[in-house]
């Protein structure tokens, strides 16, 4: 895409007719063979989600205090993902990602702001509300192999354990452990320790011990991240099967521009703020190829407020005022100085 094209104009990206193959793995065949049985899981457990998005945030700031210096993480974040979205969070290194992924995880509370998820408020919970949404709500998966999986456990006791927290009876956890290890493509490796496997197979390991508990959310902050390219993009294709298949809603965090090509939506965050977003849908042409029609959007929050993208603000010099005019359609933004408020450039 050159620099100067118009924000908000539709980027065309041509796909295969079909699907690459991943032979390396198979998962959609792995799932399909698990889906042809019900997922095991507890009856009657779960409560009902309610209706709406699963995930809102209104103006959520976030304000860490480090001796006298105060960091502001988020500024006034606005969110809604509805339930099975699969949306990805892009953005700098220390513009909010992961603390905006802690709050939603229940790992950190906002200093202000409104985040409910799934219908807990999850800045105002107690600790027992906040050990069973942790439990029971949410599937986490790290960057770092090593934080998710517990390194003197096999990949079967490792997802087993969130259920024996649960207590769920034995024979539905390894009922329900086996069907996870197949669905993730590792029935043969339930028996290996963490360090005897790979990378990508321990990150694997990571997503089933997730999905244990059968949460209605998943959130991964860069679980690619320690990756080398195939490796991530089957790790990637699993979590989109998961989605696809199991409709779970998940957020992923990530730097790796094709993952984010891969979602329907992807949330840029910009000093704790969301500041643009990308819509992507397919489209066949009349020819009968196979498109992805990418959209990129300003977001525009509660209040009315818009973050202009960083490289038009440059381009036009744009300085603490602007004008606005309101057109029968849309409004135009013109820099301090320039225009005459009708619209029409000076000549
Ligand atoms: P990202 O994941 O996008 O790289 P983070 O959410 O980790 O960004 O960090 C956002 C900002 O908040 C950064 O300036 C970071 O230094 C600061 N920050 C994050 N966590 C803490 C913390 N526990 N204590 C103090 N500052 C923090
Ligand atoms: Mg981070």
């Amino acid at each position: 895409m050159s620099d100067r094209q118009d924000f908000g104009a539709p980027e065309i990206i041509d796909l295969p007719a079909r699907p690459v193959a991943t032979s390396r793995i198979g998962v959609e065949e792995q799932v399909h063979r698990g889906m042809d049985a019900p997922s095991p899981h507890r009856p009657g457990q779960r409560a009902p989600l309610p209706a709406g998005p699963l995930i809102q945030c209104d103006g959520v700031v976030k304000i860490y205090k480090v001796a006298d210096l105060e960091v502001v993480a988020l500024q006034g974040l606005d969110l809604t993902v509805e339930p099975g979205e699969f949306i990805a969070i892009v953005g700098a290194s220390g513009s909010g990602k992961s603390t905006l992924l802690s709050i939603l995880g229940g790992l950190d509370v906002p200093s202000a702001g409104r985040v409910v998820v799934a219908g807990h408020h999850v800045g105002e919970m107690g600790s027992a509300e906040r050990t069973r949404y942790r439990r029971q709500v949410l599937g986490f998966v790290w960057q770092q192999t090593a934080r998710n999986l517990l390194p003197y456990l096999t990949a079967r006791e490792n997802v087993e354990l969130p259920m024996l927290l649960e207590g769920v009876p034995r024979n539905d956890r390894a009922s329900r452990t086996s069907w996870l290890l197949d669905l993730v493509g590792l029935a043969e490796r339930g028996d290996h320790r963490p360090s005897q496997l790979s990378g990508g197979e321990q990150q694997r390991v990571a997503i089933a011990v997730a999905l244990a508990n059968e949460p209605a959310l998943l959130l991964a902050d860069e679980p690619t991240g320690e990756l080398d390219t195939n490796t991530a993009h089957d790790v990637f294709e699993l979590l989109r099967t998961v989605n696809r298949l199991l409709g779970l809603t998940i957020v992923v965090v990530t730097h790796d521009p094709l993952v984010s090509e891969q979602v329907s939506r992807t949330i840029a965050i910009r000093d704790g703020r969301t500041s643009t977003e990308t819509l992507r849908r397919r489209a066949i042409s009349d020819a009968g190829h196979h498109h992805v029609i990418a959209e990129e959007y300003a977001v525009l929050d509660r209040v009315g407020r818009l973050q202009l993208p960083r490289s038009h603000v440059e381009e036009l010099g744009l300085r603490q005022r602007v004008r606005l005019v309101l057109e029968d359609d849309h409004i135009e933004i013109w820099p301090d100085g320039a225009g005459n408020g009708t619209g029409e450039t000076p000549r």
